[in-house]
């Protein structure tokens, strides 16, 4: 084994069939789409196949996909863009535990006058349905809350959340960069008026993504500087990406079922082994509905930083947290959120598989960690 790859919520391999498909735009087909003779028409065509395929996975038509640059930019659009519409709702209710993208443009706008209400989950992981009742409100521009969250994998009561948004006369947006691939979406069944979405999270190439936005919703531009994606997002196509993107929507809507089946009873297979191996380890959200691909496994005692380290030595890459707090000592957010004692919330572990995950990585995983927790409790001035 060269090595084993379980941070696929931090980034996915690109998949073959992606790689084949982005090939020609990167050599021979590389007019721009915007141009007017039939070499850039030809490309052109290509791209609106992409958003459609891209449109399919969610059930959505494609002149509601807008291409992008990935998650990033579709949370910072959803949020500064959806309160320019109602100047006269000043309320953006989010979760406190929201992407960095969501969290960071939220305290942008508070910075610019607007109100935020931040609501908390509950210690397995779960959204407190009732503050987000009494938060939201006829002064509510937009309610903003994820799909699945990237650390936990726990997933959010989407349909109930946006009939809330609604009854209000908010507008719902999800950042549904963790789930997308990962379980069925359709945003006119869950209500959603935007959701983002990034490639590189389902095996397509970093630094493009889609956002999708309801059709009838106003939104002001967002990037000056041409007419490309209806006006709304100027820049000339990011070709090779976006065609990418589409072959592995493509590929996600074929992948599915195997995703939630397959890579699900892997996932298991993973908890329980390391439940049976590990003295003291127990599964994060256990009670709440998770994302098939993750599991984060507290080791109460054992600090994280050397359970990865260890396990990188044996080549096997996992995480401690999201990829965006790696280099911090502190606990994660999304943990103390859930009100994880401090002790369990230094020792979490993300494991997070994909359609490539063998049986035979997990097997070695489980073994791996066992004699790595044990040689750390042994040393521990904690166990
Ligand atoms: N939202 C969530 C939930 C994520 O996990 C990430 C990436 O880790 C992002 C947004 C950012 O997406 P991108 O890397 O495409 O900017």
């Amino acid at each position: 084994m060269k090595h084993i790859y379980l941070d696929n919520n931090a980034t996915t391999r690109i998949a073959p069939e992606v790689l084949e498909a982005m090939l020609p735009y990167l050599k021979d087909s590389f007019a721009n789409p915007s141009s007017f003779h039939s070499f850039g028409n030809s490309v052109e065509d290509d791209i609106e196949n992409a958003r459609k395929n891209v449109a399919r996975l969610i059930g959505a038509n494609s002149e509601e996909i807008i291409f992008t640059s990935g998650g990033t930019e579709g949370d910072n659009w959803a949020l500064k863009s959806a309160v320019r519409i109602n100047r006269n709702r000043t309320l953006v209710v989010i979760s406190s535990v929201e992407h960095p993208a969501v969290l960071e443009a939220a305290d942008y706008l508070r910075e610019e006058g607007f109100r935020v209400d931040r609501i908390g989950v509950f210690q397995d992981g779960s959204l407190k349905m009732n503050d987000l009742r009494k938060a939201v409100g006829s002064d509510t521009a937009l309610v903003s809350i994820m799909t699945a969250n990237n650390e936990s994998g726990i997933i959010f009561p989407l349909e109930e959340i946006s009939k809330i948004a609604h009854e209000a006369g908010a507008y719902f947006h999800t950042d549904a960069v963790q789930a997308i691939g990962k379980v069925a979406i359709d945003v006119n069944r869950m209500g959603i008026d935007m959701l983002s979405m990034s490639a590189h999270k389902f095996h397509g190439p970093k630094g493009v993504g889609a956002f999708y936005l309801k059709s009838g919703i106003r939104l002001p531009r967002f990037i000056h500087g041409g007419h490309h994606e209806r006006g709304f997002r100027a820049g000339t196509y990011n070709v090779p990406g976006i065609i990418g993107l589409g072959e592995a929507a493509r590929l996600a809507l074929e992948y599915i079922d195997v995703e939630t089946k397959e890579t699900e009873k892997l996932r298991d297979m993973l908890q329980d082994g390391i439940i049976r191996e590990c003295p003291g380890a127990y599964v994060l959200g256990a009670e709440s509905p998770r994302l098939p691909n993750t599991v984060t496994m507290l080791f109460s005692g054992v600090e994280s930083e050397s359970i990865l380290m260890l396990l990188d030595m044996k080549k096997i890459f996992v995480s401690s947290g999201s990829a965006c707090s790696t280099g911090s000592k502190d606990p994660s957010y999304v943990l103390l959120a859930m009100d994880i004692p401090q002790n369990d919330a230094n020792s979490a572990i993300r494991f997070s598989l994909s359609r490539y995950t063998t049986k035979e990585e997990i097997e070695f995983t489980i073994e791996t960690l066992k004699e790595i927790i044990k040689k750390l409790r042994n040393i521990s001035p904690f166990t």
